[in-house]
């Protein structure tokens, strides 16, 4: 064998592959605070691309907190909260997140992708079985493929499918965990959780729920989706994010005492990484705080999400009504997916869109196994925002169609 070319030289001919592919991503720059209309490359544009469901990034509430923490504290939290000591703050959000949770207690980490990766590593190992729906975040993925237990999929949503693999492998295995997102962030439509945890009981599964996008958005009081279903207080794990409706950065999870000090001693994500910032961290408290206080910001974000979902199918050129290469996915929730027939047709869509001062994304394989425009609706944007995406939506699907 010959090793005279140069060893990077196949990263240029990979990223090649990706631009014949049309996968190639890059990233915009937005500039001035997050909100519903934001700027790119110095334009307002509508902002349809954001997890801010609340608008509360840019609320002044958290950034007055966030500066706050920071003349207090400082920048940083200078080390593992196990070497370093941790602050008042991050305890207080802990527990703010239980309550909210109506769990015992709550482990705050310093990203979603991390409380993942640290819990289900943490959770299970070589001798026991993974459930997965197969649409589930590449952070549950990825955590399964750390933690070495044996990972089969099931077929998105289907409980009778996640029965028939517990009925052939369950007795196989020592432990057993189901893992799943709650509310789907690439198609916007909800897990069957009373259905899975029904199962689990029956076949001593331990759960994992990904509340990533529904804390904050789903239940009465913004719980998640645990709470919209009405399964408080059953026996799950509760994982979600700081950083979606929460506006924040950081990941929690949320449970029983006893699993939050075993996550505490085993959970290699939490211990072997730096706090979250106090910044951060009181951002997160003082969302968590709006959440409660101002529940007009989820109403707001109701009333739009339910004025889209009528108006939508109502104006768009969409196959349901006439032969349409563009198809609205099933949603229950802010996030809204229009499938598109190829990478290319949906990058053009995402172009011409923004021409039109339109923000959305345009996610393509393999983020997802068929092309769509992701839409999000936030408790910000107002009747004239939503009235000018629909304008604009129709007019550039028109000139699509064949
Ligand atoms: C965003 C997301 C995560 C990761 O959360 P971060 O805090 O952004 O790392 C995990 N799971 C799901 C379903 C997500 O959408």
């Amino acid at each position: 064998m010959s090793f005279s070319t140069d060893p990077y030289s196949w990263i240029g001919s990979a990223l090649e592959t990706i631009h014949r592919a049309d996968w190639y991503r890059s990233v915009k720059s937005v500039e001035g605070l997050p909100g519903a209309v934001v700027q790119l490359a110095g334009k307002p544009v509508i902002n349809f691309a954001s997890n801010d469901y609340l608008g509360l990034a840019g609320d002044q509430r958290l950034i007055q907190a966030a500066i706050a923490a920071t003349q207090t504290h400082g920048t940083g939290s200078t080390g593992s909260r196990l070497i370093s000591g941790h602050r008042p703050l991050h305890r207080e959000l802990e527990q703010a997140i239980a309550h909210l949770k109506q769990t015992e207690d709550a482990l705050v980490f310093s990203s979603g992708y991390l409380a993942n990766l640290g819990t289900i590593s943490a959770l299970v190992g070589k001798r026991d079985l993974i459930l997965s729906d197969q649409y589930n975040h590449s952070s549950l993925k990825n955590g399964a493929i750390l933690s070495g237990a044996t990972c089969l999929d099931y077929a998105h949503g289907e409980v009778a499918g996640v029965r028939a693999l517990l009925e052939q492998e369950r007795d196989r295995y020592r432990r057993c965990l189901i893992l799943t997102d709650t509310l789907f962030s690439m198609d916007g439509d909800l897990c069957p959780l009373p259905d899975l945890l029904d199962l689990a009981e029956q076949f001593h599964c331990m759960v994992l729920v990904d509340e990533a996008h529904a804390t904050g958005v789903m239940g009465p009081t913004g719980a998640g989706c645990v709470e919209h279903f009405g399964c408080t207080g059953r026996a799950l794990i509760q994982m979600g994010t700081l950083s979606k409706a929460l506006g924040s950065l950081g990941g929690y999870v949320a449970g029983s005492a006893n699993l939050i000090d075993f996550l505490r001693n085993r959970a290699a994500s939490w211990i072997y990484t730096t706090g979250l910032s106090p910044a951060d961290t009181a951002a997160a408290l003082a969302a968590v705080h709006t959440l409660q206080q101002d529940p007009q910001r989820r109403e707001q974000l109701w009333h739009n999400v339910h004025w889209l979902h009528q108006t939508l199918p109502q104006e768009l050129p969409l196959s349901s009504s006439t032969p349409s290469p563009f198809t609205l996915l099933p949603s229950a929730s802010p996030i809204f997916c229009l499938q598109v027939n190829s990478p290319a047709t949906v990058m053009n869509l995402g172009r011409s869109l923004l021409e039109a001062g339109i923000f959305a994304s345009a996610v393509r394989p393999p983020t997802v196994p068929t092309s769509r425009l992701r839409l999000t609706v936030m408790a910000t944007h107002t009747p004239s925002h939503l009235q000018q995406l629909i304008t604009v939506l129709k007019s550039c699907l028109q000139n699509l169609l064949p």
